[in-house]
């Protein structure tokens, strides 16, 4: 795989994983290297969501070490006030994105270390 390929998704014809990247998509369909499957998500709503989708991830990740000195505070109803940090509540972050390519939907998956090799 090529670095900078930080989304995957499982094809939705041979379950191969598929590993992309959002510079793609503007220029070119993503295909599957198992069964030739062409993928366009040059769309340009969708190329937006994919984008943000991977700014956000990529954001989350590179503010990894200010994460635990920040906290979201709640009321419950006895007045009282809960904090819970920021570290716990991204820890429960799920990094996919449900998607819906022509009628089946496909969930493309952030690669937090992009250098692995995917789980086959
Ligand atoms: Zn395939």
């Amino acid at each position: 795989m090529q670095k900078g390929h930080l989304l995957q998704f499982c094809c939705q014809s041979c379950q191969n994983i598929i590993l992309f990247s959002v510079f793609q998509i503007a220029k070119q369909t993503i295909q599957c290297q198992s069964c030739q499957l062409n993928y366009d998500f040059s769309d340009e709503i969708l190329a937006r969501q994919l984008h943000k989708f991977q700014n956000l991830c990529l954001q989350i990740k590179e503010s990894k070490e200010i994460l635990s000195k920040t906290s979201v505070a709640m009321f419950t109803g006895e007045g009282k006030e809960i904090k819970i940090p920021y570290n716990l509540l991204l820890s429960r972050l799920n990094s996919t994105l449900d998607l819906l390519v022509g009628d089946r939907p496909l969930t493309i998956t952030f690669r937090m270390e992009p250098t692995l090799e995917p789980i086959s």
